[in-house]
């Protein structure tokens, strides 16, 4: 079922990724972790579909927070990113998704794996656990290009900084800020090991990013021990043209 959203907010978070509110009136409510479609259609009829993540925690009913990031040669995302403006409206198709998700219940550690935007559906999870007043232990590994490119830095500064239950670990991968401990390059094995639960802990992990990304870290989270029955993953690929 297509809902309609009215765009109330727009807000940039790095210079080429933007944060689009949407106040949708038949929303049904979401979990963290789930996904919309999203629907453009021209004058002609011509129309493009993409999936976005939903950023947004799962309490907020009737709000559809997604954030976008653009694809120079792109259909969909320069248009979300550049165009769109407070009071457009805009097709939506969702929540979608029942595996990749966080639920207020679980209490066990969480432990998430970010690359780039890959961030969004977790930091879904992030506000969801504040939301909920959740008190399960997570951990976030946040692999960025740059410290220019990470999302939500403010309120993720502030989230760990008040709050003994998350912890933050960036990996840079092509610029690191001064004097930070580790060169700029790729997750490896040392860097999982180090970052993420033990796996006696029994942690559940959530793995999000580009789908090499999703697939090296998923490895590596074996090879360090993690059950793969409690691994998680979101491939941000290419969606495609879906009607
Ligand atoms: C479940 C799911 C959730 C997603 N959530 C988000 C999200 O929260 N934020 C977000 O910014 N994107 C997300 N994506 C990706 C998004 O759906 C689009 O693929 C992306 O916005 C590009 O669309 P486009 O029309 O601009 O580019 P297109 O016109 O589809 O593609 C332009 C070029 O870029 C390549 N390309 C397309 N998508 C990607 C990609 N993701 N990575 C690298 N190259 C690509 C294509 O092969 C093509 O060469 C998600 C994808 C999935 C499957």
């Amino acid at each position: 079922m297509w809902h309609v959203g009215k765009i109330i907010a727009l807000h940039d978070e790095t210079a080429t990724a933007r944060t689009i509110t949407l106040d949708v009136a038949d929303w049904p409510g979401h979990v963290a972790g789930q996904h919309v479609d999203v629907r453009l259609t021209a004058p002609d009829g011509y129309s493009a579909v993409r999936s976005y993540s939903i950023a947004s925690a799962a309490r907020s009913e009737g709000r559809v927070e997604i954030t976008v990031e653009r694809l120079p040669s792109g259909e969909v995302s320069p248009y979300l990113t550049q165009e769109l403006a407070v009071g457009d409206r805009l097709e939506l198709r969702g929540p979608i998704g029942g595996w990749f998700v966080w639920r207020t219940h679980q209490t066990e550690p969480i432990q998430l794996i970010a690359g780039g935007s890959g961030i969004v559906p977790l930091m879904a999870m992030i506000r969801s656990r504040a939301s909920a007043g959740s008190a399960a232990p997570f951990r976030l590994l946040y692999s960025v290009r740059e410290p220019a490119a990470v999302f939500y830095r403010d309120e993720l500064q502030a989230l760990t900084n008040n709050d003994e239950g998350v912890s933050l670990t960036y990996a840079y991968t092509r610029v690191a800020p001064k004097d930070w401990p580790r060169r700029p390059g790729r997750i490896d094995a040392a860097l999982i090991t180090n970052a993420a639960w033990p796996s006696n802990l029994g942690p559940t992990c959530y793995v999000c990013g580009p789908t090499s990304f999703v697939e090296s870290a998923a490895a590596f989270l074996i090879a360090s021990g993690q059950s793969p029955d409690k691994i998680r993953t979101e491939r941000f690929g290419p969606t495609g043209d879906r009607k």
